[in-house]
């Protein structure tokens, strides 16, 4: 049985390099970020942002279309923060010329006097102030340390019309794809920058410029006197840094994030920077070539964040109406690490404790309260179940690499998973998707 069971992996394998191509949701947009942040003594921000933007869609753009998530903790939008954000716009440019916009929540809408035909760039530039809520989200001051994520203009993709969704705190509202990003600050000398590029050091210099490409966005932490744990994996650094918390912790926490990524590199593909940086604070959260890792810090959750390097940070989807595919196959591949050498998967059945909803369904057709049991639970338990039908964790972990090698840099959505995952475990029908995936939304 073992004999046939690997040879017929081996066929699989041998097979899909022939025959299969993978077909990319299309971005639509291309983006080169040059961005300078100064920050001073007062915890005052001030950013000077210039986007190029390539059209790489087929239509013609009228109007430019941005998320801008800092405008959601002002105490317009967030009247129960006690310490809201300060959110000043300079000016805001296109090619140069002073531009009008206008701003509605998490969007800058920007008409365009000429229009930008495909394959033609435009410069967007923003000159803006802020300041960091207390308790926002994400975007935020923890005691004496500054969390910018998505503290920048962002470009959406652009897919028949800009590809942006209001702002919703529950999941992730935004989507972006891989972009190059040049960052030039200027911070406090007490302070320290831990951030997605990878080559800070620390403690870090005040002023520096920073460089990184195909990420899909910047997170960017400043730091007063955190301590840190160096550790290195094959020739990754992986750093750990906290706040008023014992070096115990700190090193447990590097000793999970070491071998977890040794696991992952190993059997789903190399990772692509030269560092990994895990914060301990903040929500348990992935940013490409960054985590933050909340403070009651779970093995589990720190190798969650971790696995997301692969599928979020390197395959991409949109995680407004796909988010199951990160999600899902995070936890998949954090199941498939903490597993103790049992040949089938462990996971929780969800199919009798929740009303049957599909797991890629929109964000706001969730309830916030039950979302995480479709997009996380039940998407988990569907997919160890269907590896469990074809030869279990070393079927699980076969396909990941496959996938991973088929699709980096890529976006995936729902129906184009569904067409690879039948195309490798050579499934006749659609019949282990039903009741749990809504397939081919796009066609109806
Ligand atoms: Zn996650």
């Amino acid at each position: 049985m073992l004999v046939l069971y690997v040879l017929s992996i081996f066929l699989l394998i041998g097979c899909s390099e022939v025959v299969f191509n993978p077909q990319e949701v299309p971005a639509g947009s291309q983006s080169n970020y040059n961005m300078k942040l100064s920050m001073d003594t007062n915890g005052l921000f001030s950013a000077d942002i210039s986007i190029d933007i390539l059209n790489v869609s087929n239509e013609k753009w009228d109007e430019l279309k941005l998320y801008f998530i800092p405008n959601m903790f002002t105490s317009e939008n967030s009247p129960q923060l006690n310490t809201p954000s300060e959110v000043r716009i300079e000016s805001v440019q296109i090619d140069n010329k002073d531009s009008s916009y206008s701003l509605e929540k998490d969007t800058i809408n920007i008409p365009l006097r000429t229009s930008v035909s495909p394959n033609e760039s435009v410069t967007f530039q923003m000159k803006y102030h802020f300041t960091l809520p207390i308790e926002g989200y994400r975007f935020e001051k923890i005691d004496s340390d500054y969390h910018l994520a998505q503290w920048y203009p962002m470009v959406p993709t652009y897919q028949k019309g800009w590809n942006k969704q209001a702002y919703t705190s529950k999941g992730e509202s935004y989507h972006t794809t891989f972009s190059n990003f040049n960052l030039t600050f200027d911070i406090p000398k007490e302070y320290t920058l831990v951030s997605t590029f990878d080559q800070e050091i620390f403690p870090s210099v005040s002023n520096n410029s920073l460089q990184i490409e195909n990420v899909k966005e910047i997170f960017v932490a400043i730091l007063k006197d955190p301590q840190v744990i160096r550790k290195k994996s094959d020739n990754v650094n992986i750093r750990v840094f906290g706040t008023g918390k014992s070096e115990e912790l700190l090193d447990e926490v590097a000793d999970t994030a070491v071998e977890s990524f040794n696991y992952f590199q190993s059997i789903i593909g190399p990772y692509p920077h030269k560092q990994l940086d895990i914060i301990l604070d903040g929500p348990g959260m992935e940013y490409a070539g960054i985590v933050t890792v909340t403070n009651e810090v779970r093995k589990a959750i720190i190798v969650h964040e971790i696995a997301h390097q692969w599928f979020y940070g390197i395959v991409s989807n949109d995680p407004y109406v796909d988010a199951w595919l990160d999600e899902g196959i995070t936890a998949l591949a954090t199941s498939l690490f903490l597993m103790h050498g049992e040949k089938d998967l462990s996971y929780i059945d969800f199919s009798d404790k929740i009303e049957p909803l599909p797991s890629n369904l929109p964000l706001h057709e969730y309830l916030k309260s039950t979302q995480s049991n479709y997009i996380y639970g039940q998407s988990h338990s569907n997919l160890a179940k269907i590896f469990n039908q074809h030869g279990g964790k070393q079927t699980a972990e076969d396909f990941l690499s496959r996938y991973f090698t088929l699709y980096k840099y890529k976006e995936v959505d729902t129906d184009e998973f569904v067409r690879f995952m039948k195309y490798y475990l050579e499934l006749k029908d659609d019949s282990l998707f039903e009741g749990w995936l809504e397939l081919e939304k796009t066609n109806k």
